[in-house]
């Protein structure tokens, strides 16, 4: 018997995976699996209903991508190493190969289960699928993981060309029978979801949404990406969290595009484009490298700043009633889209740390519980980065005001007034600061029936008093 588990976890597709194409070339004899794991859902504060939508519509695409192949993917829920007992003894399988991951909990995971499994006779192989790079295959002349982006960056574009070709899904495979749940629902998984996701799960899905944005975006995502009112960027992150496209076959297709580029600007276009997949790759490593971050600063003389973390700020950032339309509006196209504009995804973070000063481990959770991209090394990175606490981070001095980025990234307020419609009638002028219409024009504001406090907040707090704050805070930590 020559029977192979593959077991699913953020690779949900048959095209281009890893895992799958190693077994492949063993036998066609697959029992492709995945597990609703009680380990993972049980931890409700790490993972959000948009989560866990985007993967339920994403297993019944990959169902189907497997039935059309002649296999049958096989739904288990219950705890990893119990129901992997479960199905190696019913399969009878003789290996077990999964892609890998870099997040320290799920490390632990896997070590679990290749010394479980070892020991008891079966294969266990792990394979890199969802980075281009990692771990330590980039390091530094002294040896070390690169802690700097732009070195990093030079060094995996000289390496580009390892990146191997893509590999179409299998015409043909067969999978033993063994008992499987249907699929499962949010509300069967115990994580109701009412947000109105801006992005579906599922492999076709994500093909669709690749090749519209091949065709149609790349080649200004540099001069459209940073402003949230247009559709300038490509949409893909759930399906890179959940593996639903493979990484390599998008980074392979922009790079084609750069042989053809008949302009400076789409050739900038695809190379931003190409740099930013590069930044989830180094994200990777970091965590890799470097599984501190996920509980602590990166910098240790930023692991104590005395942060104030009053909680009524906190919720009215949560919330979006901070007075500060651009935030205010970020924060409702996150919970109700389950996905940020990641220009707003900076000014909010940076607001959260340096005009309210509360902790970034705040924010970074409640991302984790309102995202469809949620991705701890994506996250944390960005947050760290906007609190100045990681590696490579943003100077700590330099503050962002929500007002100004406000203006330069939403300058008529178009993105503003889709997610405030309270401020819907508030002239272009006043949008990016709409309680300075009562010093300047109290009567505008009759006119324009809206009472400032009440049908939108006035400002919480005053920007430039903050950011001194925010500056001692940090000088006195160095
Ligand atoms: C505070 C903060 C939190 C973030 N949390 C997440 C997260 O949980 N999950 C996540 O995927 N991204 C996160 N990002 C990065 C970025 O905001 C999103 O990847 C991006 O907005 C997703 O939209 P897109 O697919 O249209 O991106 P595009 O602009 O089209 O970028 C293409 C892909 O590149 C990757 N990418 C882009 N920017 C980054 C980045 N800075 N770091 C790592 N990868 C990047 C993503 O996979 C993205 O899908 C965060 C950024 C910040 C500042």
């Amino acid at each position: 018997m020559n029977r192979i588990i593959v077991w699913h976890r953020r690779d949900l597709r048959t095209h281009d995976n890893t895992a799958l194409s190693n077994a492949l070339q063993e036998t066609t004899d697959i029992l492709p699996l995945f597990i609703f794991a009680d380990d993972i859902l049980k931890q409700r504060d790490d993972f959000s209903p948009a989560c866990v939508k985007f993967m339920t519509e994403s297993l019944k695409d990959l169902s189907a991508q497997y039935e059309r192949i002649g296999g049958k993917l096989i739904l288990r829920r219950g705890f990893f190493l119990e129901v992997l007992h479960e199905v190696v003894r019913e399969s009878e399988a003789r290996a077990i190969y999964f892609n890998e991951d870099y997040e320290p909990a799920a490390k632990a995971r896997d070590n679990d289960v290749i010394q479980t499994f070892t020991k008891l006779g079966l294969q266990v192989r792990a394979f890199k699928d969802q980075a281009l790079f990692a771990k330590q295959e980039l390091l530094t002349k002294q040896g070390k993981p690169y802690t700097v982006f732009t070195p990093y960056k030079k060094a995996w574009l000289s390496q580009v060309h390892l990146i191997p070709t893509p590999i179409p899904a299998p015409k043909h495979l067969t999978t033993v029978a063994i008992h499987s749940l249907p699929p499962l629902s949010n509300d069967e998984l115990g994580f109701p979801c009412t947000q109105q996701l801006l992005v579906k799960g599922g492999s076709t899905e994500g093909e669709r949404q690749l090749a519209q944005f091949l065709s149609n975006k790349i080649h200004r995502y540099k001069e459209l990406r940073d402003f949230p009112a247009l559709d300038g960027t490509s949409l893909l992150s759930a399906h890179l969290r959940f593996g639903t496209i493979s990484v390599r076959e998008i980074v392979r297709r922009a790079l084609s595009l750069l042989e053809d580029a008949k302009s400076e600007t789409e050739k900038i276009g695809i190379e931003t484009f190409v740099s930013e997949l590069i930044w989830r790759d180094f994200y990777f490593q970091i965590l890799d490298n470097f599984p501190i971050v996920e509980k602590e600063s990166f910098q240790p003389s930023f692991r104590h700043l005395q942060w104030e973390n009053r909680d009524d700020y906190f919720e009215a950032w949560k919330f979006g009633r901070t007075g500060f339309p651009i935030v205010d509006a970020a924060m409702r196209q996150l919970n109700t889209t389950g996905w940020m504009h990641n220009r707003l995804r900076m000014i909010v973070a940076s607001f959260l740390t340096k005009d309210l000063l509360i902790d970034w481990r705040w924010g970074e959770r409640y991302f984790m519980q309102m995202l469809v991209d949620g991705d701890m090394a994506a996250n944390n990175g960005g947050w760290q980065w906007s609190a100045s606490t990681g590696t490579d981070a943003q100077p700590y001095f330099r503050i962002f005001n929500p007002t100004s980025q406000s203006q330069k990234f939403d300058p008529h307020g178009k993105f503003i007034k889709a997610f405030l419609p309270e401020l819907r009638a508030v002239p272009e002028k006043y949008i990016h600061a709409p309680h300075e219409i009562l010093q300047k024009s109290p009567l505008l504001a009759r006119e324009i029936g809206i009472e400032l406090g009440k049908d939108y907040p006035l400002p919480i707090i005053d920007h430039a008093v903050q950011r001194e704050k925010a500056l001692a805070m940090f000088k006195s930590a160095k």
